[in-house]
């Protein structure tokens, strides 16, 4: 199988967690719980890490929220990165607190005086920043030199960020460079990755609800991806963080990134096929939901093609009006009753579960880039 050939990025550490370097790609969402609600926060992070996240982002508005971030420090079970705009002073007061990263919008930090204080001080700390160009929050001077928020305006911003980094001799850094426009996104890391090795944090920002903005996550992380671009995601959803991260995943898992859970392959059925395909498809879904390997299942709808079709597949089904089939890797291995079809495909699943020592019905846990453990 082919494989993606990663761009080598310079490592940064963020808690436990490398960021870059070649390290696995992480997954990262941000807490919408109300700024400086100290239990419903922690609940939340605990989801997050239950549903895989490698990393966490908290929103630090007041004081009272950089407050809050201190005892959710010591608490977390993932390292907690602050997300800090307007106030400088507020970015500070999270590094005194426990923060494993900064994340800035320099367009609205208050100019290169303040990214230069703050990176003296996160530099004390050991702490890295993440400079988050935004098209939304471009220089106007850029805006109006480019003629709108384009990529080149996007990097051109974010290298003359970096140069004043660059200048005290600060290059604990991963740059984001997002814009809602899919292609816009996708350039500007592009262009920025082939002038610089630091390490990226990739999005496309405000891609809206689950049903269009996983697309847009999708198909832009993704492409980047593919290019070998990218250190770390977050696919924006307006929906529950958690699905940020279950959606994170799965495009990493179907570039072959990394390997969480299983694969369910399913032919898109055509006139041969011989079952409602549909409902059986639902329910091998629900039952794969109760392992927590990675193992490619196919269910296919014809006895006929459907072997072939799956071949990359560990362990297959496919239906037919009387009989099913089971296979491996395209092999026919047993051939069962219709009905009893999915009872079989759960012995083949249990065996290899057993045989690689991960027993089903696990629970989903933190992502296994760090030293992250789930409470
Ligand atoms: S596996 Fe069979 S039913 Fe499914 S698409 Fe292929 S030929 Fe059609």
């Amino acid at each position: 199988m082919d494989k993606i050939k990663r761009r080598q990025t310079i490592p940064v550490k963020v808690g436990g967690v490398t960021i870059g370097g070649g390290a696995p790609v992480t997954v990262q969402s941000m807490t919408n719980t109300g700024s400086g609600d100290y239990g419903a926060t922690l609940d939340q992070i605990n989801r997050l890490c239950e549903a895989g996240a490698d990393l966490v982002r908290v929103a630090v508005p007041d004081r009272g929220a950089a407050d809050t971030l201190g005892r959710l420090a010591v608490k977390s079970p993932l390292p907690l990165i602050a997300d800090i705009h307007f106030d400088v002073k507020l970015a500070f007061l999270a590094l005194d607190n426990g923060a494993s990263k900064i994340r800035i919008n320099p367009g609205n930090i208050g100019g290169r005086d303040k990214l230069t204080e703050l990176a003296r001080k996160a530099r004390e700390y050991k702490v890295p920043l993440r400079i988050g160009v935004n098209a939304g929050s471009l220089e106007k001077s850029l805006f109006k030199k480019h003629g709108g928020a384009t990529a080149a305006a996007l990097v051109e911003s974010a290298l003359g960020y970096l140069q004043t980094m660059e200048d005290i001799g600060f290059g604990d850094l991963v740059f984001s460079l997002k814009a809602s426009d899919v292609y816009t996104t996708i350039s500007a890391y592009r262009l920025f990755s082939k002038a610089k090795a630091y390490p990226l944090h990739l999005g496309v920002t405000g891609a809206g609800p689950p049903s269009t903005g996983s697309i847009k996550g999708a198909v832009g992380i993704g492409a980047l991806l593919a290019d070998g671009i990218g250190d770390t995601i977050r696919v924006s959803l307006t929906a529950s963080p958690s699905e940020e991260i279950i959606t994170g995943r799965r495009i990493l898992q179907s570039l072959g990134l990394r390997a969480f859970a299983p694969d369910l392959i399913s032919c898109p059925t055509c006139g041969r096929c011989e079952v409602e395909l549909v409902p059986l498809v639902t329910e091998v879904e629900k039952m794969l939901e109760t392992y927590d390997m990675p193992v490619k299942v196919a269910v296919m709808g014809c006895a006929v093609n459907g072997p072939g079709e799956a071949r990359e597949a560990d362990i297959g089904i496919s239906a037919g009006k009387k009989r099913g089939i089971l296979f491996r890797q395209g092999r026919v291995i047993r051939t069962v009753q219709q009905s009893l079809l999915l009872e079989a495909l759960k012995e083949e699943l249990d065996l290899l579960a057993a045989r690689r020592g991960k027993l089903g019905r696990g629970r989903k846990g933190c992502g296994d880039s760090g030293n992250n453990t789930c409470l």
